[in-house]
């Protein structure tokens, strides 16, 4: 039928229009495109899950996909240029300065509408390198707000050496303070104390950061602390939650978790805004990120979650947005009228829980029993 032989010697390109290039690797991004004649900042660069920036190898044998981000012949709704991106969603389009401000007045908005700080607060962002977080740490510091960068380097190798460049590179540029915890120097790697603890790693991760999210929160006097969830996030959790009937994990799919006894309030600004629009946000503002995915996070299910409702959203643009937003304003309150908080104060560090100890304690002391360290050399 016409088509190109593949060549395990040669990289594949695929645009969106079908047509596919032969080139032969290994090669940089910036060289693939300026061969084929296109400007890097028109076009995304995908290999597989992952978006690809200009200085990326590619190798022989792999297949690259060109996403354009002007889309042909589209005119910025406000100021009529060419479009760099078009949002089906909003039924709109947007030159470069338009989608950049499209893009801010997204975040005001759930600021104000969620009710999630305001300019005098101390907010702690939780940034793990990747764009999400990143690009959340950008803009806040861009509309004024008063941040400070936490990163928890937790061990996984090459891809924390890396993930903490990134978020040390983002706190020079601009200009503010980030907080590092050295969690696998005091306990080891995240993967051992998973393994060691009796937890998947993916679960064990989780209560470590959300112990240390909220320690620094207390310990430094924050008021507040924000993650880089983003709708898609968001919507995959509420799917994945909503197919399982998860009462209690359904009253806590929300934006803002209010202060309660002994835990910080939490926000997730970039809740209106998808992840090819931070995508494209990072990449039309210059913002170096880690364009790996967490080794350990390979499998999860939320990815399925994402892929579903993405296609669903192909057919039907606005379904995503829709599916969320109106859960906030309708079904969440029925959730989160079920839930408990917790009661007590865990005996070992004082912070909330249902139980003797918390979970990160409970991680943390099953995994010092089977490495066979006494306790106390774990305290601080
Ligand atoms: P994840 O649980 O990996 O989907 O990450 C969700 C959010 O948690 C990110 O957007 C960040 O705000 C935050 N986060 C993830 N990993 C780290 C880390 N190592 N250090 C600090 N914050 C993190
Ligand atoms: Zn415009
Ligand atoms: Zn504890």
């Amino acid at each position: 039928m016409g088509k190109p032989i593949i060549i395990d010697c040669m990289i594949r390109v695929v645009e969106r229009n079908g047509k596919e290039h032969l080139i032969e690797g290994p090669k940089e991004v910036r060289a693939i495109l300026r061969k084929l004649n296109i400007l890097e900042n028109t076009v995304l660069v995908v290999k597989g899950d992952e978006l690809l920036t200009p200085d990326r190898m590619v190798e022989d044998g792999a297949t690259i996909e060109l996403i354009p981000v002007i889309s042909g012949g589209m005119k910025c709704r406000v100021c009529g240029q060419t479009a760099v991106i078009a949002i089906p969603r909003h039924n709109a389009a947007f030159c470069k300065d338009h989608f950049l401000e499209f893009f801010k007045n997204q975040v005001t908005r759930a600021i104000k509408e969620h009710g999630m700080f305001r300019k005098k607060d101390r907010i702690l962002v939780c940034v793990s390198g990747g764009k999400d977080s990143l690009v959340l740490w950008y803009v806040l510091t861009e509309l004024g707000y008063n941040t400070t960068g936490l990163y928890i380097n937790l061990g996984i190798n090459d891809y924390s050496t890396t993930s903490k460049q990134k978020a040390l590179k983002a706190s020079e540029a601009l200009k503010r303070e980030l907080i590092i915890k050295e969690f696998h120097l005091e306990y080891g790697s995240i993967k051992a104390v998973a393994r060691r603890g009796g937890r998947s790693d993916c679960s064990a991760c989780g209560t470590v950061k959300r112990h240390y999210f909220n320690k620094v929160a207390i310990d430094e006097g924050f008021d507040v602390v924000a993650t880089g969830h983003n709708l898609d996030d968001e919507a995959a959790r509420l799917l994945g939650n909503l197919l399982r009937w998860q009462w209690e994990y359904l009253g806590r799919v929300t934006p803002v978790l209010e202060e309660a006894r002994g835990l910080k309030k939490k926000v997730k600004p970039l809740c209106r805004l998808t992840e090819h629009e931070i995508a494209t946000y990072a990449f039309l503002k210059g913002i170096d990120y880690i364009v790996e995915e967490c080794p350990m996070s390979r499998h999860s299910t939320s990815l399925l979650y994402k892929e579903a409702l993405n296609r669903i959203e192909l057919q039907s643009p606005g379904t995503k947005h829709y599916f969320y937003q109106e859960y906030l304003r309708t079904g969440r309150k029925v959730f989160q009228d079920r839930l408990g908080t917790p009661v007590g104060v865990c005996s070992s560090c004082g912070m909330p829980t249902t139980e003797r100890e918390c979970s990160f304690c409970r991680l943390i002391s099953r995994y010092l029993d089977s490495v066979k360290r006494p306790a106390a050399t774990g305290s601080q």
